[in-house]
């Protein structure tokens, strides 16, 4: 079985070659691998083979992980927050993909030390309507991006999607071209954005056509998860 430095580099290769297939610019989709459920051992691994950025979904899991980090990494939060976690956010992390209410938005905002550059923010929209119970209504969008442009130790950098899995390309984009479409709307309001995080392990070339920044690889990278802390 190939290793996490070969699979990381076959995940970077797909994404260099989808952004040729799609006129997409060099080096516009960065990857975020998520590493949530795995051991630190692989995230040094990982970054020793040159990744950056890794991208963590339970805050318990991920204050220890980025609390025993001696080397500098760029972290992204990107699972749900509980109110009463949002300290251990704002304090520790580079950007929170997550956001879908104000209240959450105002904590962060409030505990992001003033010493630390503002958190980047993305909020993320309710695409296709499924399971997750996260997530704003594109109704909803446009009203928190204005009210979450405001507030001082943030900066809002665009939209975050997780469609409900689906095995055909074609209905992939049609999701993903949705999310673009909000995301240019909010840019016609004045809002500067930049940021789609959009695109996982098994989605990654149609978001990739549909204008991601962000791709959130984690099974193609790190392998199948087998368990999920609480
Ligand atoms: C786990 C997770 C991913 C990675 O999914 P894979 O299918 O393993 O690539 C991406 N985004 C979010 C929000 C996740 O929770």
């Amino acid at each position: 079985m190939a290793n996490i430095r070969q699979r990381l580099n076959q995940v970077l290769q797909q994404i260099r070659s989808a952004e040729t297939r799609h006129k997409r610019a060099q080096g516009s989709v960065t990857l975020l691998a998520v590493s949530k459920t795995w051991p630190l051992e692989d995230i040094f691994t990982a970054a020793e083979a040159g990744q950056h950025c890794f991208g963590e979904s339970y805050v318990q899991e991920a204050i220890a992980k980025v609390d025993a980090n001696p080397i500098t990494l760029e972290w992204h939060f990107i699972g749900h927050i509980q109110s009463n976690k949002s300290r251990d956010i704002a304090t520790r992390f580079d950007w929170v993909h997550s956001i879908d209410r104000l209240k959450l938005a105002k904590r962060l905002s409030e505990q992001r030390p003033p010493e630390l550059a503002p958190l980047n923010i993305c909020l993320q929209v309710n695409i296709s309507e499924e399971q997750s119970k996260s997530g704003l209504q594109p109704n909803d969008v446009l009203q928190l991006a204005l009210q979450v442009s405001d507030l001082p130790n943030l900066k809002l950098r665009g939209l975050m999607a997780i469609p409900a899995p689906c095995d055909n390309f074609d209905q992939q984009r049609a999701v993903f071209s949705q999310v673009r479409e909000l995301q240019q709307q909010l840019i016609d309001q004045g809002l500067d954005l930049d940021t789609l995080s959009m695109g996982m392990s098994g989605d990654m070339e149609a978001a990739i056509a549909e204008g991601a920044t962000i791709v959130r690889v984690g099974t193609a990278i790190f392998g199948q998860r087998n368990y999920q802390p609480s």
